[in-house]
């Protein structure tokens, strides 16, 4: 036993798959991971993961892992070395910044990737290439999310801990499929329900386990959200549920707010939500009543033409009860990438440095500059290209080049035949990853990346929290951990940054960053973390907005929103509605829980949902294959008849397929951030002979 326990290392890491940034010892022999040990120590978890953290490990000695890099020859890919696959990178991007300018190339960091990764990626771009086209898969979820705090309240992350939830006296779930997306959040609702009595609203057009337990849930339609929490807002001021001491002390533009609500009556929301009236004032009830509420929502929300606004209202709800700075209260957008939080506050994106530092401020683009030992003139001015629009650009062949970083594009973002029309098009292409991925597949180099376990770094959950990750098993192969692959380019490209280890990475960042001044890899060792901001004595801020909101006055803004319908509905040719979300049992693109077996054959075939009333309408029973066709594609997929759809909404889960559920999408998004407005989609479903 003893021998047995000698040949087994015991090491920290961070889970690489959701927001929830739960942490655990994982058991190795060699590379061989024996298990993975929650402990009490772990910050977020204790002793809970889910199943993807427990068992969702394959992929890392999947043989279909790359572990050399690969350079594009007549249409082929063939092995190369580090030196000639980087050469050629650091010349073709050269070149095309040459005859065409730095805004030619567009840089797409990797949510999955660490801080310090996330950070050399946009120094890249902004420094190097003197461009701000750098953006992350928020783009694809949560940056609607930001926006409407960032219009309310200030701050781009959730308002308190995941513990203060347990505070609150009502949890309220807006279009989050939370058991299934964020399990270990979910359990501690769940034992609040038990041992608190804390009550739960969910609001969700497709029935999921906490709609299932909750104390009340609206079937809502889908897309009239930001109405029914305008609706909310007016009814609270109209019965006296608004908090008018904290209105009055810490609260702007509330008269002009008050004003916007005057159409969001108890009827009005009824015709459009699918709501009974009676639905909605025990709905406002519940949250009049309630002394402490915290609101979470996601890509229910934020994937819509019109998801920042929606996030808006929804912040402006919690701030019309007072239910802001203090424990149990506020607003928490559950981010869905396990390091989307972090590579969105470590500056991958088109208008933000760092820290949330806006690349339009001449003073804060002059301490960057300094800090990096270039003139102020330097550094780009202009916000760049967001992911849509450098797909856009590169369709119409303005965008020549893009280096891509542990991001499924082709995959991911909407109307992917528009996708791969763009990806052909661009003079260069560079991908960074683990797999030879479908966005790989259009690349003219491809650089073999590392997992999460195979490196060092820190990642950000979605609780602003900062955990340190560290090696658990050497690189495969010839594989490389990204951040030193950035650093190698970085110096063919004349930057030869001093960067030995992440920690060197976090240092700079944290002597420029206000938000981050006081984190180190110090802090950060072992089980210790900090949430952000962080001061420079080291001290976490937890639960934000306890003194003041952001703003220089220190006063939140009631930001008025106007609802309107989604972009695309149901019509006489394409009479249904697609929703689509994710599964426990997968994540995304399933690039990891797809690859090495256990996982993908939990769910390996994808479905579409009906509700018992279509399938009875069409005809269909259970195991029938249908086609389901948009404005933009087609694809035919098996037929399973449950309650949890209704009506004319049919849901798809978004992990399968080739070329899976984006061929559906289309190019509508919210204007407002450019998320593509995945949920809107208007379908015509046609059954097909068995198989
Ligand atoms: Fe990983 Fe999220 Fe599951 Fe925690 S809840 S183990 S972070 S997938």
């Amino acid at each position: 036993m003893a021998m047995r326990q000698k040949e087994i290392k015991k090491t920290k890491t961070v889970c690489t798959y959701c927001g929830v940034g739960c942490s655990f010892e994982m058991w190795t022999r060699d590379r061989h991971i024996l298990k993975v040990q929650p402990v009490v120590d772990a910050p977020v978890n204790g002793i809970s993961t889910c199943l993807k953290g427990k068992f969702g490990w394959d992929f890392v000695n999947s043989p279909q892992r790359l572990t050399t890099p690969l350079i594009r020859e007549q249409g082929r890919f063939r092995p190369a070395s580090w030196d000639e696959a980087l050469d050629l990178v650091a010349r073709r991007l050269k070149e095309i910044a040459a005859q065409h300018g730095g805004d030619s190339i567009g840089f797409i960091g990797s949510s999955k990737g660490s801080n310090e990764e996330a950070y050399l990626t946009q120094k890249i771009a902004r420094l190097i290439f003197g461009t701000n086209n750098v953006d992350n898969s928020s783009r694809y979820c949560q940056n609607p999310a930001t926006q409407g705090l960032f219009r309310t309240v200030g701050y781009g992350g959730d308002a308190g801990t995941l513990e203060d939830l347990q505070q609150a006296d009502l949890i309220v779930i807006v279009g989050s499929n939370l058991a299934e997306n964020h399990p270990v959040i979910a359990s501690r609702i769940k034992a609040a329900q038990k041992h608190k009595g804390q009550k739960l609203l969910v609001v969700d057009p497709r029935m999921n386990e906490m709609a299932e337990r909750a104390d009340l849930w609206l079937r809502i339609r889908p897309g009239s959200d930001s109405l029914w929490a305008c609706t909310m807002s007016r009814y609270m001021f109209d019965h006296g549920y608004a908090d008018a001491a904290f209105l009055n002390d810490r609260v702007n533009q509330v008269a002009a707010y008050r004003a916007s609500l005057a159409p969001y009556s108890l009827h009005y929301a009824s015709e459009r939500t699918d709501l009974a009236v009676g639905q909605l004032i025990e709905a406002a009830e519940m949250i009049g009543q309630a002394q402490r509420v915290c609101l979470l929502w996601a890509m229910g929300i934020t994937q819509h033409s019109h998801g920042a606004d929606t996030s808006t209202a929804l912040s402006n709800l919690l701030l019309v009860t007072g239910n802001y700075g203090r424990p149990g209260t506020g607003g928490y957008p559950m981010r869905g990438h396990n390091n989307v939080q972090g590579a969105s506050d470590f500056g991958c994106l088109s208008n933000l440095y760092p820290g949330y530092e806006k690349v339009t401020d001449a003073a804060v683009r002059e301490k960057w500059a300094r800090a990096w030992g270039v003139e102020p003139t330097a550094l780009s001015a202009k916000v760049g290209a967001d992911n849509f629009m450098m797909v856009q650009q590169a369709h119409e062949g303005s965008l020549k080049a893009m280096m891509i970083i542990g991001e499924e594009t082709a995959f991911s973002d909407a109307d992917s035949s528009k996708v791969h029309e763009a990806f052909s098009k661009l003079d260069f292409m560079v991908v960074q990853d683990i797999f030879m991925s479908r966005t790989a597949e259009f690349a003219d180099v491809v650089l073999p990346g590392c997992p999460s376990v195979e490196k060092e770094g820190s990642y950000v959950n979605t609780e602003r929290r900062i955990q340190r990750f560290y090696e658990v098993m050497p690189p495969l192969g010839d594989s490389r951990p990204d951040w030193r692959i950035l650093t190698e380019l970085a110096a063919r490209l004349g930057h030869p940054w001093p960067y030995h280890h992440p920690g060197d990475i976090m240092a700079e960042a944290a002597s420029i960053a206000t938000l981050f001044a006081g984190v180190s890899y110090a802090r950060l060792s072992g089980w210790q973390s900090q949430l952000w901001p962080v001061k420079a004595d080291g001290s976490s801020t937890p639960l934000l907005y306890t003194d003041g909101f952001k703003f220089p006055d220190g006063k939140a803004v009631l930001w008025p929103v106007e609802w309107q319908p989604p972009q695309e509905e149901p019509d006489e040719q394409y009479d249904l509605l697609l929703n689509n979300g994710r599964m426990l049992e997968h994540f995304q693109s399933t690039n990891q829980s797809g690859r090495g077996g256990r996982m993908f054959n939990l769910s390996p075939n994808w479905f579409v949902e009906i509700s018992p009333q279509l399938a009875r309408e069409r005809q269909l029973s259970e195991g029938d294959w249908v086609n389901i066709a948009s404005r933009r594609g087609a694809l035919q997929v098996p037929v399973t008849i449950t309650a949890r759809a209704a009506g004319n909404v049919l849901f798809i889960p978004i992990h399968h397929g080739k070329p899976g559920i984006n061929s559906l999408t289309g190019d509508h998004h919210d204007p407002d951030v450019n998320t593509p407005a995945y949920k809107e989609i208007a379908v015509k479903m046609q059954k097909l002979p068995r198989p």
